[in-house]
């Protein structure tokens, strides 16, 4: 037995599925999860010795890599002073301050302490402001597990939502009503079915839970106007694609204008962190000085507004995002090249460092219905033949990849070196 597999065993007596995030286990590919024991740079290392090049990055917020040494360097000044206080620090105004900055339409910013508290916490406020009930979701993309986002379509756009997990009252998830990704007219019937009553619509800005499809021309553009037509909030969803896919993010690259906006991830610098902001008219509605409730314990944490503060800081390098794009474009490149010779149907996506592999006859992916038509049982053996050759890619096909700043010329060899063994091997 390897050393991961006997931690899994032990893992799974008082851990459910012995994983505290299901993707972890591996369910979707098979096999045994990685036990990680250290990372470095673009390299995770596994409880076994196994190095590998990771393309998971934490799920997102290692954008320069693990253990940036501005990171650790931060998060090492703050242990020495406290790791929490429950009262404000100076330290929560330099990224408040920072975000209104950086981030398009933010005025104001609560902090938070994950992303599924942001987007929950954006929707009480956005109903709260609105005085409505009703919000708009797409259906694949993700926002967290709060009650009212575990919802998708039953059967069509028009119909009222079922709730995706149980435990979920279905007289809440009436609530969520479900539209196609990049499908504006799917938009229009349930505003049309619903009029006066919508009080958000949220969108991924770049679809990364159904592994990567980048939005089609007009389609964030749609949602603004509509959201302004119908007098509904805006929620753009940036926790994936926050400080990722542009210095200043999905609104920035796109020349977006939320209304509210979530963001998670990498601006914790691989820390427990979350945050919501937007127009000051709709975040002045929250307590203390407005009546919709949101709080936390942890909230503004020091230790993560040390190390989101520290990553931050190297992230206003417009050079950075540059070099990002280029690696990930020539991996990319690659992988289509290895996959052509190997006579495998394959494509890929990419935004900035963001990407997505489709075992495909497909050119473009634009839907969470032509993601689902990909190959599945390609992509596991693919993922396994990978893993074995040294390459950790996300364990499942509904996952966006990112690069880091780390994935240099050597790892990008590495990876393509890996991907004609197992394209040949598929
Ligand atoms: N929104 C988006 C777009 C996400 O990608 C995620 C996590 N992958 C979340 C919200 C939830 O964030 P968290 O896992 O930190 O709760």
């Amino acid at each position: 037995m390897t050393r991961s597999e006997t931690l899994f065993a032990r893992a799974q007596q008082s851990i459910p599925g012995g994983v505290n995030s299901p993707v972890r286990a591996f369910r979707a590919v098979g096999g045994t999860p990685r036990f990680i024991a250290a990372a470095e740079g673009a390299y995770i290392t596994d409880a076994d010795g196994q190095r590998y090049v990771d393309y998971v990055g934490s799920w997102g917020p290692m954008i320069t890599g693990h253990q940036d040494p501005d990171v650790i360097a931060a998060i090492r000044r703050q242990v020495s002073v406290g790791v929490s206080y429950g009262a404000p620090t100076e330290l929560e105004i330099e990224m408040a301050e920072l975000l209104c900055a950086r981030v398009p339409g933010v005025a104001m910013v609560r902090m938070c302490n994950s992303g599924t508290e942001a987007t929950m916490s954006a929707l009480r406020l956005a109903r709260g402001y609105t005085g409505r009930d009703y919000i708009i979701k797409f259906e694949g993309c993700y926002h967290g597990h709060g009650d009212a986002l575990l919802v998708k379509a039953g059967s069509g756009a028009l119909t009222f939502g079922v709730p995706t997990s149980p435990g979920v009252p279905a007289d809440l998830a009436k609530y969520t009503l479900t539209a196609q990704y990049n499908q504006l007219d799917t938009v229009d019937a349930l505003l049309a079915a619903h009029p006066g009553q919508i009080a958000a619509i949220i969108v991924e800005p770049v679809a990364g839970n159904m592994n990567c499809v980048p939005p089609a021309d007009g389609f964030l553009q749609g949602l603004r106007e509509r959201c302004t037509q119908h007098g509904a909030v805006l929620i753009v969803d940036e926790v994936m694609t926050g400080f990722r896919v542009h210095p200043r993010g999905a609104c920035g690259l796109y020349g977006l204008e939320p209304d509210l906006i979530t963001l998670g991830k990498i601006i914790g610098g691989g820390l427990p962190v979350g945050a919501f902001g937007g127009r000051a008219e709709i975040m002045q509605k929250l307590a203390p000085l407005g009546p919709v409730y949101q709080a936390g314990t942890l909230s503004g944490n020091p230790l993560a507004m040390a190390a989101g503060l520290a990553i931050l800081r190297k992230l206003a390098d417009a050079q950075l995002y540059q070099t990002l794009e280029q690696s990930t474009a020539s991996l990319l490149e690659g992988l289509e090249q290895r996959a052509s010779a190997a006579g495998v149907p394959f494509t890929t996506t990419q935004v900035g460092s963001m990407f997505g592999l489709y075992f495909t006859e497909q050119k473009a992916i634009r839907s969470f219905a032509d993601v689902s038509r990909c190959d599945l049982d390609a992509f596991k053996r693919f993922f396994h033949a990978m893993l074995a050759r040294g390459v950790y890619l996300a364990p499942s096909a509904y996952e966006a990849g990112f690069v880091s700043s780390r994935h240099g010329e050597a790892e990008i060899k590495l990876t393509l070196d890996a991907a004609e063994q197992a394209f040949a091997a598929l």
